[in-house]
């Protein structure tokens, strides 16, 4: 049984005088525990498809299934991270990161301990009571991050989490992210343009052609000396092999 499922997805937009085809008949399985990243052209559709497997916008036909279960509308399974990390500067980190929690009337005492422990195991500890602008922007997607994982989501959707980040702070955040994901035990379904983002982090990358989106082709990512690390995994002699392929792909 797989953890996410896409079945047959088409979606259409709709305006007064006009229409946009975005995704035509999207399938693909996610697996548990699995890291699978989409990239595709810019508007593509990759935000629709994101957004529709979060529950947040309704397919114009087509079905997502968690846990073989129908998803109708946003699921407490589901945690979305998005492109900027969407922090209240008027709000402490902490007051950021037990927003959600406010929103969905839950005791924050009951997730103490388990927000204590993300800010410390990932060096945030020290800045609870900081405001964002006072934090780097790597630091700034780590919070949003924590304030995903501190509704215990099974599932995380990325949406071009480290495009706002500059090179260097990009690649280290992204190694950091990913083995928070991995340490949390995490099923993630990510979305970039960048093609060594996601050879780096991913089990398998779903290339999806130009608009409307169509699954190109799925490439599975193996390197024979496998890291918890991106940033190694990046050194491996197979890398280059999977970034020309991808990269036909993409321009085919
Ligand atoms: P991507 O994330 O791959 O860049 P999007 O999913 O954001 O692409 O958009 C796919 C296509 O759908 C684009 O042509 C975009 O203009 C169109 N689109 C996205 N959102 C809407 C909307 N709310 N109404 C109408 N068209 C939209
Ligand atoms: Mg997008």
């Amino acid at each position: 049984m797989s953890k996410v499922s896409i079945n047959h997805i088409y979606m259409n937009y709709h305006s007064l005088k006009t229409w946009t085809k975005a995704l035509d008949d999207i399938n693909f399985e996610v697996e548990e525990g699995e890291f699978l990243t989409i990239v595709g052209p810019s508007g593509c559709g990759k935000s629709t498809l994101l957004n529709i497997i979060a529950g947040l916008l309704t397919p114009s036909s087509g079905d997502v299934y968690i846990d073989s279960e129908k998803l109708t509308s946003v699921s407490k399974k589901m945690g979305y991270m998005f492109q900027r990390d969407q922090l209240f500067e008027w709000l402490t980190v902490w007051d950021n990161i037990i927003l959600g929690l406010k929103i969905q009337h839950k005791s924050i005492d009951n997730y103490r301990e388990k927000i204590n422990g993300l800010l410390n195991d990932y060096g945030l500890w020290d800045f609870r009571f900081h405001y964002p602008e006072e934090l780097s922007g790597g630091m700034r997607q780590k919070v949003a991050l924590i304030r995903t994982l501190a509704l215990n989501p099974e599932v995380l959707l990325l949406d071009e989490p480290f495009s706002a980040l500059d090179y260097q702070t990009r690649l280290n955040i992204s190694d950091e992210i990913f083995k928070i994901i991995k340490k949390e035990g995490k099923t993630a379904i990510m979305v970039t343009h960048d093609i060594s983002e996601a050879i780096s982090m991913s089990n398998r990358v779903l290339v999806l052609s130009s608009r409307p989106a169509t699954v190109n082709k799925i490439f599975k990512i193996e390197f024979a000396q496998s890291h918890d690390s991106p940033l190694k995994s990046r050194e491996e002699p197979e890398f280059r092999t999977y970034f020309n392929d991808i990269w036909k792909e993409l321009n085919s």
